[in-house]
């Protein structure tokens, strides 16, 4: 950890009610933003990948399972494909049928570790015919469609699913893992305690949902307890967040946390080799950061999201050039 800090790691650490360390607790003000919204839409342009890699460093340790109101337990070093879909997929082949497990709840352990076996996907989640349909949706269908949706077992298990949140004109798209209690009880996405940190972090850009950001998930319904997606969720639910981008007008996307990361990405590539990295999902600059609930345990890592979003910023403010 450094001895120093600038002025703005320190404004965005106070923003986010961290302390300085070495200093006295900052009163809270509310933040400035320091880079101002630019919402121009202009073409969208495909560039070639750069995959520079970061230093690699590993995340503390989470809990295994967190009370029902506590956010996510979003565990940052893991693969996301390791009950999900092989490397090589596609958006199109990650949604073939692959067997699933049970639906009793899994422990956090045992969503990471059991092989996906079982009898449970809904065949029709799969259906070819199902994903060109999603294809051709217009916005309200498809949200009308989510909310509707029984591809998974968690439609039986959710209050509500959850399409999004925020200005689907905006120029950039958040999108993190799955609603979590508080989520799946509004209908809204990133409305706990995530969601407030979701929205400093916002602020501190310069950024604001209202205005400037679209806010998604890789799953729309809850997973029970809060534990990790399963590969055939996700395989189930990538054709909608897939027809939502199509739909937005996304100049540049943030992938909360490895779920995002490797879902969008199609990757098993460790968040610590995507962060510090340019990806790009369909032509879009796609940045890679921690999840927020990762960092409500894990504040300290606050630091390095400031670092991603700084190249979010910038690569936002290159598009505009
Ligand atoms: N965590 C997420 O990934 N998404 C939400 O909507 C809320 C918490």
């Amino acid at each position: 950890m450094p001895d120093t800090f600038t002025d703005e790691q320190r404004q965005f650490l106070q923003l986010l009610r961290l302390p300085v360390p070495g200093e006295a607790p900052p009163e809270m003000a509310p933040a400035k933003p320091s880079v101002k919204a630019v919402s121009a839409v202009p073409n969208r342009s495909v560039s070639a990948q750069t995959t520079s890699v970061s230093a690699s460093m590993r995340p503390a340790e989470t809990p295994v399972m967190p009370p029902e109101s506590l956010p996510r337990p979003v565990e940052e070093g893991v693969s996301v494909l390791r009950n999900a879909v092989p490397a090589s997929a596609t958006l199109s082949t990650a949604v073939a049928p692959t067997p699933v497990r049970s639906t009793s709840p899994l422990s956090k352990a045992e969503a990471l570790q059991a092989p996906v076996l079982a009898t449970q996907a809904s065949p029709s989640s799969a259906d070819p015919q199902r994903i060109t349909r999603i294809a051709t949706l217009d916005w309200r269908d498809l949200n009308s469609m989510v909310s509707t949706c029984q591809a998974c077992p968690l439609g039986e298990t959710r209050k509500h699913a959850v399409f999004g949140a925020g200005n689907p004109r905006g120029s950039w798209l958040f999108v993190g893992e799955a609603p979590g209690a508080e989520e799946d009880r509004r209908g809204e996405a990133f409305v706990g305690r995530a969601g407030q940190l979701l929205d400093n972090m916002l602020r501190a850009m310069g950024l604001s949902r209202e205005k400037d950001v679209y806010i998604a998930n890789i799953l729309k319904c809850r997973p029970p307890n809060n534990r990790d997606p399963l590969g055939p969720e996700v395989q189930a639910c990538m054709p909608y967040l897939q027809r939502q981008i199509d739909l937005l007008q996304t100049r540049v996307i943030v992938a909360l946390g490895r779920f995002a990361a490797q879902g969008l990405l199609q990757v098993d590539t460790p968040l610590s080799q995507l962060r510090g990295t340019t990806q790009h999902y369909q032509g879009i600059p796609l940045i890679v950061t921690y999840h927020p609930a990762y960092l409500l345990r894990n504040p300290i890592d606050k630091r390095k999201v400031w670092e991603d979003l700084k190249r979010a910023l910038r690569v936002f403010a290159e598009l505009q050039n």
